[in-house]
């Protein structure tokens, strides 16, 4: 399968090619140039589909012939080697819980998925090493380095603002070693972002193959949209229209959700649930992209006022007005009204949703109260123990830590420290 950039001056690529180089020189996303349409039959039999046939047959075409089948196989095997489990909620509301992996970030799966193809790549490809280079703001680290551990043929550096993120997600990057490194920055997010975009347009490191492993990454955001199949599978015995609702930021999950659509999945519709960061409410009002400063809030995974997938999904909607009304909304919800719905969560169901799930109940329950007659998943997108200060400002008591995050935390920290772009430089250069 080949693969265009969206800002439509760039060659096409491969698989293989959009992975290593994450964004198309033009600085466009790179998209598929054909997206297949699944038969009725796999619908058909989805009932009786395991998670990982489910995933092999629907990421397949996009990979083509680049990786064999069986090895293929083998990387979905490993990739989903833990549970979404969709738990009722409520009458005809479902959570699809995404956050059971080992970083208890829904971002593992792509970060997972990511490694192996590099893996297979480097080990029947070039013998040159690739050193993943990646900045964090707190979970993408986490689930790369986790993703990435031990795998063949890839370095992985790290940088993080030093006391920017929490004492958890800096335990999850500086206690695995081996190929992961870890660089603490004095300096904020953006000083890491900033060094990391440097040293990819950096010709003094070009003997170095940098790759990037951020949301945008084909082979990162192809994967989410397994999740949509799978509850899809889980749904469709109830016969009810569906709704899904993407607690968003990037727009990474909510667009993999609308590929999975193109590709014949009978989800109905789309719910783009937001803080209030909400660009893409107010397009849909005005049709003008107008990006506000940032605001910082409780589901702060969420706040982007830019959102880099959202391209992808005015190419699948053909920038058209009508093609989004017919099947995607957006609301945006306030702090008080995301722990106003944790508390109501809690109370009606004693089921505790973190704040990025329930901004996606939220705008779940307004799309169902336009469309009574559906059912509805929202997306909890990370365990509530990640967000353990709002979870108790909302119900009055913490929540448990599972074994995965409480065994690390008796784990030393290893990490480098930075204060500039000559250090990041004289670390490439001499590991
Ligand atoms: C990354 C993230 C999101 C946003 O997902 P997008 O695909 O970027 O829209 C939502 N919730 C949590 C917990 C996240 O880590």
């Amino acid at each position: 399968m080949n693969y265009f950039s969206l800002n439509h001056n760039a060659p096409d690529v491969s698989f293989e090619q959009a992975i290593v180089k994450g964004l198309a020189p033009d600085r466009g996303l790179y998209f598929p140039k054909e997206i297949t349409s699944l038969p009725d039959s796999f619908f058909e039999a989805i009932g009786s589909k395991s998670n990982v046939d489910i995933a092999f047959e629907t990421i397949s075409p996009f990979i083509g012939s680049e990786i064999p089948q069986d090895e293929l196989r083998r990387i979905v095997i490993e990739t989903l080697n833990f549970g979404f489990p969709l738990v009722e909620v409520e009458k005809d509301t479902y959570s699809l819980e995404l956050f059971h992996g080992p970083t208890l970030a829904f971002k593992d799966v792509g970060a997972r998925f990511m490694a192996r193809c590099l893996g297979y790549f480097n080990r029947n490809g070039s013998d040159q090493k690739n050193t993943v280079l990646v900045a964090t703001s707190g979970d993408t680290g986490g689930a790369v380095a986790s993703g990435f551990l031990d795998v063949e043929g890839v370095e992985v550096v790290i940088l993080y603002p030093s006391g920017k993120v929490s004492d958890v997600q800096e335990r999850q990057l500086t206690t695995l070693g081996k190929n992961i490194s870890a660089l603490k920055v004095d300096g904020s997010f953006d000083d890491c972002q900033a060094m990391v975009k440097r040293a990819f347009t950096d010709e003094s490191l070009s003997d170095i193959r940098l790759t990037s492993a951020n949301s945008i990454n084909i082979a990162r955001w192809l994967p989410q949209m397994w999740y949509f199949f799978f509850a899809y599978r889980d749904l469709k015995k109830s016969g009810k229209p569906i709704i899904a609702s993407c607690p968003s930021g990037n727009f990474g999950n909510i667009a993999a959700g609308i590929l999975a659509k193109k590709m014949g999945l009978p989800i109905d519709r789309f719910v783009a649930s937001t803080n209030v960061n909400d660009t893409v409410l107010r397009f849909l009002e005005d049709w003008n992209y107008d990006p506000h400063t940032t605001i910082p809030t409780l589901s702060n995974a969420m706040d982007v006022s830019d959102p880099s997938n959202f391209v992808r999904i005015r190419e699948m909607y053909g920038n058209d007005k009508t093609a989004f009304a017919a099947e995607f909304s957006s609301y945006s919800f306030s702090d008080g009204e995301t722990l106003e719905a944790m508390k109501a969560i809690f109370s009606e169901s004693n089921y505790v949703a973190d704040p990025h799930g329930a901004v996606g109940y939220l705008g779940l329950k307004k799309e169902l109260d336009r469309f009574p007659q559906s059912i509805g998943v929202f997306l909890e997108t990370a365990h509530p123990c990640k967000f353990t200060d709002t979870v108790e400002k909302a119900l009055g008591f913490a929540p448990e830590i599972p074994e995965s995050v409480s065994h690390i935390l008796k784990l030393d920290k290893k990490y480098h420290e930075i204060s500039d772009y000559s250090g990041l430089h004289e670390f490439l250069t001499n590991s």
